[in-house]
């Protein structure tokens, strides 16, 4: 449709950084020193499988060592190569800086297709790869800190931390090498759903900002939304089923690698789960009609598109013909920086990847702390809270003459316990961050788009740092 390029995703990522940093008072050389990425480790190893060695490709990269211990996730994948690690891994810092995470950014990927492999083969393969990166301290609780990704979830993180345990016995804070555990391994509850209960706090907080939402052209609070979602794994399960149970969100369309089903009353999210996971794919699925095609639903009319597959999906070929009306980006680099100039030209609102994802390195930074202080959140307080909201109440109803209601008893002597205080400190952290992006997008007439407010945020508190060191 156009002349034009499509950059590769560390292009986009660079552009909008480009764009961001002309905004912002900062010597060109400090703006170079953000941006490059300080190092990307290459590691190829053999495992043998099968009665034959096999040679397997995987990166770290560290983009920026301005806080410590980096962080960023681990993805297994075929897609994985150094440039899509390092773009990872540089939206890492921002979304850090951006979401006021203690952490540089840093990412990971092995090359590999995860479907091809037995459990026990992957662990193998896991379990090497961490040794390679853990020898290296690019596993360490102080130095750089991996969390999943797509292709990694609970159990390769319980491997790695297994690992780094093993290969470090006496280290008292080895769970702290590692997020996303499960909860008997170091885990904290509330860590699976955190990006995709991101997400939602994300679209809840958009919706609270009646000038965004108006220039979307909706209006209105989240109920009713008709939503589309590319991609029902972690964290596009977790947005969609939270989006259509608690706030009554119609997801109208569930985009996967085998085609898209589409329901214009509304997909039964769990159901259509269960279903990918039996079947490995969305085709067959009763509660809805079925089309091969998937990446053309993109295209279909919706309030909100939810991208959380990969990056690179919405570009230069299908932008224009995009009718969402807000799109949050909850994979990483969905939408390509083309893209994103023709989106925003058009008056789309793009929920940007730094923020809409942050969900998960938050409450991985809770993990983290939790490991660290090595007691559970809540523990202390929650009998301690309760009994004093006892006391409260037995006063109230003292001074009232009557009982108050048994629905208003249970919920107020309820101490919060590690779920409730993750839930509050990610709600907290995701209304905070949208509304500085806000603030700033809005102070400022340079500043074209939420993205753009984003960097420049981030961008600022990365500077800020890095002179604050002598640079
Ligand atoms: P996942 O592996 O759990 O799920 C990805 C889903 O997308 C799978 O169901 C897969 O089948 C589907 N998919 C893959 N390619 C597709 C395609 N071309 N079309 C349609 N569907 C496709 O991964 P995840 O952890 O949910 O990560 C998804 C995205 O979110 C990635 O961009 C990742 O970097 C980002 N992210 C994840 C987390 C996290 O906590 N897991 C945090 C921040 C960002």
């Amino acid at each position: 449709m156009t002349s034009r390029t499509e950059p590769t995703f560390r292009e986009s990522v660079n552009m909008m950084f480009d764009k961001a940093i002309s905004l912002i008072d900062i010597s060109p050389g400090l703006a170079q020193k953000i941006k490059v990425c300080n190092s990307t480790y290459t590691v190829r190893f053999g495992v043998k499988l099968r009665g034959d060695i096999h040679t397997f490709t995987g990166y770290r990269s560290v983009h920026s060592e301005h806080k410590e211990p980096v962080k960023g996730g681990i993805r297994f994948a075929t897609s994985v190569n150094q440039d899509e690690v390092e773009a990872l891994a540089a939206l890492m810092t921002y979304k850090c800086a951006l979401v006021e995470a203690p952490f540089g950014g840093s990412k990971g990927g092995l090359h590999i297709d995860p479907t091809q492999w037995e459990p026990d083969e992957i662990e193998k393969i896991t379990r090497r790869f961490a040794y390679e990166l853990i020898k290296r301290d690019l596993i360490h609780p102080s130095q750089n800190v991996p969390a999943p990704d797509m292709g990694t979830g609970e159990r390769e993180m319980a491997w790695i931390a297994d690992q780094f345990r093993r290969m470090n016995t006496s280290e008292i804070n080895a769970d702290a090498c590692v997020t996303g555990k499960p909860l008997n391994k170091g885990g904290i509850i509330g860590r699976v759903e955190a990006t995709g209960r991101g997400v939602q706090y994300a679209l809840q907080e958009f919706f609270r900002h009646k000038d965004d939402v108006k220039t979307s052209g909706l209006s209105g609070s989240l109920a009713g939304k008709r939503i589309i979602v590319q991609g029902l794994g972690n964290v596009g399960y977790h947005a969609a089923h939270f989006l259509s149970t608690e706030d009554g969100c119609k997801i109208t369309a569930v985009i996967e690698r085998d085609g898209a089903v589409i329901n214009d009353d509304g997909i039964n999210i769990n159901q259509l789960q269960t279903h990918l996971i039996e079947n490995k794919g969305v085709k067959g699925f009763s509660g809805a009609n079925y089309v091969s095609n998937g990446s053309e639903i993109l295209e279909k009319d919706c309030d909100i598109l939810i991208p959380a597959a990969m990056e690179g999906v919405i570009n230069l070929s299908n932008a224009q013909r995009i009718k969402a009306n807000v799109i949050i980006e909850a994979a990483n680099g969905p939408v390509t920086a083309g893209a994103d100039e023709i989106l925003t030209a058009a008056g789309t609102i793009i929920i940007p990847d730094m923020y809409a994802n942050a969900g998960g390195v938050t409450v991985s930074y809770f993990e983290w702390v939790k490991n660290l202080s090595h007691i559970r959140f809540g523990r202390m307080q929650r009998r301690q809270q309760a009994s004093s909201n006892h006391i409260l109440v037995e006063e109230m109803e003292r001074l009232i003459g009557k009982p108050v209601s048994e629905d208003f008893k249970n919920k107020f002597f309820k101490g919060a316990g590690e779920l409730e205080l993750v839930r509050s400190g990610l709600e907290d952290t995701m209304c905070t961050a949208y509304q500085q992006m806000h603030d700033t997008w809005r102070s400022n007439e340079n500043i074209d788009s939420l993205r753009t407010a984003a960097y420049v945020l981030a961008l600022t508190k990365v500077a800020d740092s890095y002179r604050a060191l002598g640079l």
